[in-house]
């Protein structure tokens, strides 16, 4: 029989409901700001943001799903004609032969459909461990805390978790956090490091959780 992992002390479980609190209190509606309709588009999206900001996505996005409005027609595509539409994006050219190999798969083995399923979708070209879990989460409700950049960076400044991995980072804040809140969590700790603790210098004379965090690793703050 596998061992359940260790309950974190209660210190920190209490810490942690603070922080939940004041997450909710200050992002009652926190949730992706990726723009989509469905979830081909969705995954399409989280496929495009890696090491871009969702401003960059959505605004190429919507000429894209003009162009290519499902699967069928994007594995018909030429990684050259997808290229041209996603320029604006890091990395455009590697996304878009993904993206084409992605809506290959997606035809062969699902039917078209964006699979509900994490193997699924870990297994598509250019998806990862974060790109199934914001896809799952958002489009099917999977309870699910996708780790970036900013989640893993918060998770560490307050003190919820020491590790620089993401997939561990994602298991010490499923032990802390009720699983009916991790989605929720995911998009609220991408708010607050987009607007509040920012990598460089947060704004922690302006942060909510002042009185609760013990600011990990910050070593200049406004
Ligand atoms: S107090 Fe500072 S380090 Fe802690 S969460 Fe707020 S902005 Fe980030």
């Amino acid at each position: 029989m596998l061992k359940a992992p260790p309950k974190p002390p209660l210190k920190l479980r209490r810490r942690a409901a603070d922080i939940l609190a004041g997450l909710e209190a200050e992002y009652p509606d926190a949730r992706t700001e990726l723009a989509y309709r469905d979830p081909f588009e969705l995954l399409i999206a989280t496929v495009l943001s890696a090491q871009a900001t969702d401003v960059s996505v959505n605004a190429a996005t919507p000429a894209l799903f003009a162009a290519y409005p499902d699967a069928l027609a994007l594995s018909r595509a030429t990684p050259e004609a997808v290229e041209a539409l996603i320029r604006t994006i890091g990395l455009y050219r590697s996304k878009a032969r993904n993206l084409v190999a992605l809506a290959g798969l997606l035809q062969e083995r699902h039917g078209g459909e964006v699979p509900n399923d994490f193997d699924a979708v870990v297994a598509l070209p250019g998806a990862g461990r974060k790109t199934a879990n914001v896809v799952l989460s958002n489009a099917y409700g999977f309870p699910a805390i996708a780790v970036d950049t900013h989640v893993g960076r918060l998770a560490r400044r307050l003190g919820l978790s020491e590790q620089t991995n993401p997939d561990k980072v994602e298991t010490d804040l499923q032990l802390l956090f009720p699983r009916e809140r991790w989605v929720f969590l995911h998009h609220a700790l991408i708010l607050h490091g987009r607007r509040v603790c920012n990598a460089r210098k947060p704004l922690c004379s302006a942060c909510m959780l002042q009185d609760i965090c013990p600011r990990v690793g910050v070593l200049s703050s406004a």
